[in-house]
């Protein structure tokens, strides 16, 4: 047995069952240099996936390292009961470029625990513990996050703290209202939420919705859809929580937030949550909020641990990266590129029904030709053929038949073109290899957030 596969052995004998990993056996990641990454054996990938979006700007970046080392010799304590001046900068950074007035900050150590806080927010601003959530929407695997979460792959209970009212809306693709013209589809959308506001639920705390579904398989919904939910929301002095954790810093090329795409000048999320990226790896999450809402709790903070000196040094790294080399414009010019190309693949492959996205947030869902059936086995012929071609994605969707593309924001158009290389061809391998009757043969529970 060789080294790599005896650490998946005592990886199984000492980690819990249900750890999901991609590929069998799964990938040992050593290091990582840009846009790319290279296993414990040495071999290289181009990655599309970011380490599921965790890498905003690309890896190793030298900007950031340099800070967390720096910080590191310095001092790693943690507690928001002493002043410290890396968070108090990163939170009036991100206040700035929030889009919310007078906007509040607070950290956390993951996007999870993010949702956590603006749940506590809103249910305790509103006294309500009722929450509507998009159907198939993924936010996080907390007691209270998969308590919101539309998707029972992801749900590890069905206890709840909360009396959750799914909605549709989220998922074009796969809509009831999938036919109808953007205008009406958004009317129908609405029409359903005040059915229930006014039928079911009658005292919503708020609706926590993501711009673009992530985990759900990167759907689109049309511009202007949470827009119109707000309208109605605030008939009812109802919050708006937009969970930003893939859609923020850019990553969707149009905008910052993915909000922005969803609501006119002028109208705001009421809360905003954030992880991932901002931290290119370090563990960061976030809370934004305007003061009002943000400062209706009774508590001595939510966290010791959130907003540690040298994951704010590494955010505020990053996010100057980000900002002076204009990444959000890259990821518009590259991912919009690249949209395009797998649109043309994507017409001459029947296994390939949908490719959507913005910027450098790319969804192919596959299906069993000829129908809307979700192919599972063909993202699984896909991603296999993808990490043999080397290029590493992911994958999503209620059916883990979406594949996913994320890379880091610096990605070059050089990259990119070999990037769709290897895509091709592992999209046309996925396409043979759609059998009705054949069943999986990789590791098919590895779908990853
Ligand atoms: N919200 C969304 C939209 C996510 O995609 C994720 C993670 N994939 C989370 C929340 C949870 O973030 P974390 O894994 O940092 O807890």
């Amino acid at each position: 047995m060789g080294a790599h596969a005896d650490l998946y052995a005592r990886h199984q004998a000492v980690m819990p069952s249900w750890i999901a990993t991609y590929y069998d056996p799964p990938i040992e990641l050593d290091r990582g240099e840009g846009r790319h990454v290279w296993d414990a054996e040495g071999n290289r990938y181009l990655d599309f996936f970011g380490g599921i979006l965790t890498t905003m700007t690309a890896h190793a970046l030298p900007e950031v390292t340099k800070a967390i080392t720096e910080q590191a010799g310095k001092i790693l304590h943690t507690s928001t009961v002493y002043l410290s001046r890396q968070m108090v900068e990163l939170a009036e950074q991100i206040a700035s470029v929030s889009g919310i007035p007078d906007a509040r900050v607070f950290f956390t150590t993951s996007g999870t625990e993010a949702n956590d806080a603006a749940l506590l927010l809103a249910t305790s601003y509103r006294r309500s513990n009722q929450v509507l959530a998009m159907r198939n929407s993924y936010h996080g695997r907390s007691f209270s996050a998969v308590s919101i979460t539309g998707n029972s792959a992801w749900s590890a209970t069905s206890l709840s703290p909360f009396q959750t009212f799914y909605v549709h809306g989220a998922n074009s693709f796969r809509s009831p209202f999938k036919d109808l013209p953007k205008d009406d589809y958004i009317a129908a959308c609405v029409a359903d939420l005040r059915e229930v506001l006014d039928q079911t639920a009658k005292n919503v705390a708020c609706l926590i919705a993501e711009p673009i579904q992530g985990v759900g398989g990167f759907s689109v919904p049309p511009d202007g859809l949470y827009g119109a939910f707000k309208e109605v929301l605030d008939e009812h002095g109802i919050l708006w929580i937009s969970d930003e954790v893939q859609t923020g810093w850019g990553r969707t090329g149009e905008n910052f937030w993915g909000w922005q795409a969803h609501a006119p000048e002028g109208v705001t999320p009421d809360i905003v949550t954030f992880a991932k990226g901002i931290g290119n790896g370090a563990s960061i999450g976030g809370v934004i909020a305007r003061a009002e809402v943000m400062n209706c709790l009774q508590a001595n903070s939510l966290s010791t641990f959130g907003g540690s000196p040298i994951t704010m040094a590494a955010g505020l790294a990053n996010l100057k990266y980000l900002l002076d080399n204009d990444l959000p414009a890259n990821s518009r010019e590259v991912g919009g590129w690249l949209i395009e190309q797998l649109r043309a693949v994507g017409a001459e492959l029947p296994v390939v029904a949908d490719v959507r996205g913005k910027g450098l947030m790319i969804g192919v869902e596959l299906v069993k030709p000829g129908t809307l059936d979700p192919a599972p086995g063909a993202a699984n012929a896909a991603l296999n053929a993808a990490r043999e071609g080397g290029l590493l994605i992911g994958k999503g969707g209620l059916s883990g038949n979406v594949l996913r593309l994320a890379p880091p924001l610096s990605l070059t158009r050089a990259e990119a073109e070999e990037g769709l290389r290897i895509l091709k061809h592992a999209l046309t391998v996925a396409n043979d290899a759609e059998d009705p009757l054949a069943g999986s043969s990789t590791n098919t529970a590895g779908a990853s957030s």
